[in-house]
């Protein structure tokens, strides 16, 4: 069985403006680079159209009629200080929800493994009513409720190890036990929220703050914690918001991770989903913002993904 990379060249049409950190440098440096691997056990597809009812199932409906409306018909638009939308970005933005539910597809009717889905925007950090840190639909909270609905699961974890709180991710699922969402973060950060405090309605929600400064040995063992609450949930399926910007060289944030680490907390996510659900693992691009520490990082996420 071989993993599936999801992705698509709208993305490159997707225009944040000069000097913007989420630029489409970041898919294009992953691509080049994992086509690099020439690995036999990578195939490569590209997104689906979907129904966009889906959306709904995320997001408010007022919202996502205002998202329709935004996309200018040249320039720029600002949905806040530092998401920004340009003609192309209605189709990119589409496609990288398109590319999860297609991956997600793919899992459940064992066509692959598994898949990662190089897109953007991100999405973790849109809301159910709002845009906000460069995303717009918050992807993978569509994929998961697209789970749900299609395929009828009734429980789907997320772990989401980009070094920013999904705030998004955790707003649509709050009340939502069907979801386990589980976030490492750096803490206190941009988007503000993640508090460990923070447990959902039905302690659905685990949040691991961790200080600025965090090395690679205090990482996975906070990674401990989250790995006892995904085995007492026991997901049937599980997805990844793989953000890559904890890596010590990324220039948004500061923890400390090295470029293999991404291969080691791949393989030790993999073993449990092997033991709790049929190794049913989709990820999905998240942040991460120096173009050779991430390109690093992912080739070791693949690494693991197609072992
Ligand atoms: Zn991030």
């Amino acid at each position: 069985m071989k993993t599936c990379v999801f992705t698509t060249n709208t993305y490159l049409n997707h225009n944040t403006g000069p000097g913007h950190p989420e630029n489409s440098d970041r898919v294009t440096t992953i691509i080049k680079n994992l086509k690099l691997l020439k690995s036999t056990k990578l195939i490569w597809a590209k997104p689906k159209k979907f129904d966009l009812k889906y959306l709904e199932l995320a997001h408010d409906k007022n919202y996502l009629n205002n998202v329709n409306n935004c996309f200018p018909e040249d320039g720029l638009n600002f949905l806040d200080g530092d998401t920004i939308v340009s003609p192309g970005s209605k189709e990119a933005t589409v496609d990288a929800v398109g590319s999860i539910i297609a991956a997600i597809d793919g899992v459940m009717n064992k066509d692959f493994r598994n898949a990662f889905c190089a897109v953007r925007p991100p999405g973790h950090h849109a809301e159910k009513k709002k845009a906000m840190g460069f995303c717009v639909y918050n992807n993978i909270a569509v994929g998961a409720h697209y789970l749900l609905q299609k395929y009828n699961l009734l429980k789907v974890a997320i772990i989401d190890f980009d070094v920013h709180h999904g705030n998004g991710t955790q707003d649509i699922f709050y009340n939502n036990d069907k979801v386990l969402y589980i976030s490492s973060h750096q803490y206190p950060y941009y988007p503000g929220s993640g508090a460990s405090g923070e447990k959902g309605i039905k302690d659905n929600i685990l949040n691991i703050p961790l200080d600025a400064g965090t090395q690679s040995h205090q990482f996975f063992n906070a990674y401990d914690n989250i790995f006892k609450k995904l085995q007492e949930f026991k997901p049937e399926f599980i997805l990844l918001s793989a953000g890559f910007d904890a890596h010590k060289d990324d220039p948004l944030a500061q923890i400390n991770l090295e470029s293999k680490d991404y291969y080691t907390l791949t393989k030790r996510i993999l073993v449990l989903a092997k033991k709790l659900c049929d190794e049913k693992v989709v990820s999905i691009l998240e942040g991460g913002y120096d173009l050779n520490a991430l390109k690093e990082s992912v080739n070791y996420h693949i690494k693991s993904l197609i072992e």
